[in-house]
């Protein structure tokens, strides 16, 4: 397979949609590098419960924002789980991000523009020389407006909901669909609302509502929008 070089493709879309599933299938297929921005955001709102910057959903901003460039945030792959973990001053927090807590938190800091700036310039330098398949809310909208492919993946509140609840239940995890299905309404409601960046569909992606589909289609899916764009020829 011949791959257009630096390419990148740009996954956008709503919470607990199965973006970063089929990003990583994607990004193994392809040879190149996958990178999750939701894990970013994830991993400073840790930050900021563990340092009690955040209470009964407020933040103390002023604190983040000084301790930003204190946040050391990288990526590596795990021999042992064949996984890729998020790693926090040196140390794997892929479980931690995940938890309800954090999920509860996370918009909120998210939509702190300092914050924002502080992941985007990151984000772009990751992806700066190389082929990359990042998936987050801004990925072609603001990080990579000229991605060379960009799309926007969606599915209902209640399938993404049911989604996270198997996900989270296979994990042994103890979770009540009814406060999923919560917090993916409110994640809905103030990612897409945010005055920074919202989540919006950019004019040239392509939407793909998953909602019917399995990871097989989806993936299909893309792979035929790589070749009829002639990013990928086999
Ligand atoms: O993708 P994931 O659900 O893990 O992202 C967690 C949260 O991080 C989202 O609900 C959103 O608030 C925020 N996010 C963002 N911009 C991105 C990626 C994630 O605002 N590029």
């Amino acid at each position: 397979m011949t791959i257009k070089p630096n390419l990148v493709i740009a996954i956008d879309g709503h919470s607990s949609c199965g973006k970063s599933t089929v990003a990583k299938d994607l990004a193994k297929q392809l040879g190149i590098a996958y990178i999750d921005t939701g894990a970013m955001y994830r991993t400073v709102t840790l930050y900021a419960l563990r340092h009690d910057l955040i209470a009964d959903g407020r933040v103390d901003e002023q604190a983040l924002t000084a301790a930003l460039d204190s946040i050391r945030i990288s990526f590596s792959f795990n021999a042992d789980t064949k996984k890729n973990e998020t790693f926090l001053d040196g140390q794997s927090v892929e479980t931690e991000i995940r938890s309800l807590p954090v999920s509860q938190n996370v918009s909120a800091i998210s939509a702190i523009s300092a914050v924002r700036h502080a992941m985007v310039r990151q984000q772009q330098q990751m992806g700066s020389r190389r082929s990359i398949v990042m998936d987050g809310r801004d990925i072609g909208t603001v990080v990579f407006p000229n991605a060379d492919l960009k799309i926007f993946m969606t599915a209902s509140a209640e399938i993404r909901a049911q989604r996270r609840f198997d996900e989270l239940t296979a994990k042994g995890q103890t979770v009540s669909y009814a406060d999923i299905l919560d917090n993916v309404r409110q994640r809905d409601h103030i990612d897409s609302t945010r005055a920074e960046s919202p989540l919006r569909q950019a004019p040239d992606a392509l939407l793909l509502d998953n909602g019917q589909m399995t990871m097989q289609q989806q993936f299909d899916w893309i792979m035929d929008a790589l070749r009829s764009r002639r990013l990928i020829t086999d």
